[in-house]
């Protein structure tokens, strides 16, 4: 058994080979890449690269199984294998959060949190698996007119660093439910866990073929899934950047289907009448959590002018009070960025907005001498269009604005490419509705922040994507449409 070892423990290493037609193979190059732990910036392991070859591989897979075992297994038994797979997750979620840590550097609590979610994500769908149903249609004239929903076909999926493990639920749980078959590329900083979850897929009984999952870089694997001509839809979640990227490649190969989940700038408005105790806690774990590393992050702090200077003071308390450090301790609130590159974009953002004349009131440093931790750190009167007000810093960065009235707030509020999320913190329903209402953006919560449900559906309005995730909106994403008419 391989392991790493992290202060006071061994944390297991699951497979470090790709997954193809249920079998752990080198990448045909042979080539293979280092995960490093970013708490420490040591490397934990070496896992294969797969390429443009590879891809090919597990397309032709993933197109065996769905042309043949899959497409003759029920409905029902789709579920079943869904729900197993929910059980195995469970009884090695300690395991899984662990491995998880180590890959991502997220605090040991959050990852258990996000598994409950990754297992109630895979549980939501196993329930859907006999349940998507076409319609009869009363046509004109002597015909029986029917619908069916039937499986897009292969599908490729490429997911970010953030979430590892829920993201793959979030893909894989919707697209073999409606009983496609998936070749899943990891994010290349966090290949490790995504891989034991393919040993669970085994033990769970999928058919070869069904799943396969590949580590390896964007611009290789990732580009050689998006202009495949093979595989029928792709979908995406990371920036927004590489989104246009996918849709580009999409448009030039096969017109394959385009799912896209992409940034955000969300807005998090807090009126003077809000429960301001909710509303400090709220608007602080909503860029704070995930080390500020989540595509919904509550970036763009507005705040009542009549409640400004008590929010700002109170805030900077919390946000110096929030705890930073070994991901592996339980009181820990904050690990570090997911790698180098995410520290130095960070770091160059704080530079940004000290360059740009906001006032920096707390953080800006990093923390420790090994590692990729900063912070928590708060900017006050950020001005709409300074850089840290319109660019996705993701980091834990908090920018704080300050607006006068609803009428203006809607209106700055939506002045962005961006659509993924909002929030408002108002005891007035009139409020809360108005914003609900009027800004452009996929979700809205009121009072609350970062709920998710495997039920409620996610995605962006705008730049910030095409299609949503989870719900029953999420199953539309991984059927086709089929018309059938009969002459009576
Ligand atoms: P981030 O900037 O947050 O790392 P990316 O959008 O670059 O986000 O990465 C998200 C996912 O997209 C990762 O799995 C990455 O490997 C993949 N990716 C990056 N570039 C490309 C590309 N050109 N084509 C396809 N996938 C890519």
């Amino acid at each position: 058994m391989v392991t790493a070892t992290v202060p006071g423990q061994q944390v297991k290493i699951g497979p470090t080979r790709l997954l193809i037609n249920n079998e752990w193979v080198n990448s045909i190059s042979d080539r293979r890449f280092e995960t490093i732990n970013p708490a420490t910036g040591e490397v934990i392991c070496e896992v294969a690269e797969a390429d443009a070859a590879d891809v090919d591989q597990a397309v032709q897979a993933a197109r065996v199984a769905f042309n043949g075992e899959w497409s003759k297994i029920s409905a029902t038994r789709r579920g079943e294998l869904l729900y197993k797979l929910a059980d195995l997750i469970k009884q090695n979620i300690d395991e899984l959060a662990h491995l998880e840590t180590l890959d991502n550097g997220k605090p040991l609590q959050d990852s258990l949190g996000d598994l409950e979610l990754v297992i109630a994500c895979y549980r939501y769908y196993a329930g859907w698996a006999d349940k998507v149903q076409g319609k009869t249609i009363p046509i004109n004239g002597p015909y029986f007119c029917y619908t069916r929903h039937e499986p897009v076909g292969v599908v490729g999926q490429i997911i970010p660093w953030n979430f590892p493990l829920l993201m793959q639920a979030w893909k894989l749980a919707p697209a073999l439910a409606t009983g496609n078959t998936v070749v899943l590329k990891t994010a290349e900083q966090t290949p490790l866990s995504a891989l034991r979850v393919g040993e669970l897929i085994i033990e769970a009984g999928f058919p070869p073929g069904v799943v396969n999952i590949l580590s390896g870089y964007g611009p290789t694997a990732g580009a050689a899934i998006a202009r495949h001509k093979d595989i029928d839809k792709v979908a995406f979640t990371g920036s927004t950047e590489v989104g246009h990227l996918i849709m580009e490649a999409a448009a030039k190969s096969n017109l394959k289907r385009v799912t896209l989940e992409l940034g955000g700038k969300s807005p998090n408005i807090v009126f003077a009448d809000a429960d301001m105790d909710a509303a400090i806690a709220g608007s602080h774990d909503a860029i704070f959590f995930n080390q500020g590393q989540c595509c919904c992050a509550g970036s763009r702090l507005f705040v009542e002018e009549k409640c400004y200077d008590e929010f700002v003071a109170k805030t900077v308390e919390k946000a110096q009070n929030r705890i930073v450090g070994n991901p592996f301790d339980a009181k820990t609130e904050q690990g570090p960025q997911v790698d180098k590159d995410q520290f130095d974009k960070v770091m160059s953002y704080i530079e940004s907005g000290m360059r740009e004349g906001a006032q920096m009131l707390c953080g800006g440093n990093q923390v420790g001498e090994q590692g990729f931790f900063i912070a928590p750190t708060v900017f006050a009167d950020v001005r709409d269009d300074m850089k840290i007000a319109q660019e996705e810093i993701f980091g834990p960065v908090m920018s704080i604005i300050k607006f006068k009235d609803l009428d203006e707030v809607i209106q700055r509020a939506n002045a962005t490419m961006y659509g993924l999320a909002a929030a408002v913190w108002t005891k007035d329903i009139t409020k809360a509705h108005a914003i609900a209402n009027n800004l452009r953006a996929g979700t809205v919560w009121v009072n609350c922040y970062d709920v998710f449900d495997a039920a409620a559906p996610f995605g962006g309005f705008k730049q910030s994507g095409i299609g949503r995730e989870l719900g029953e909106y999420g199953l539309q994403q991984y059927t086709e449409i089929k018309t059938v008419t009969i002459k009576l």
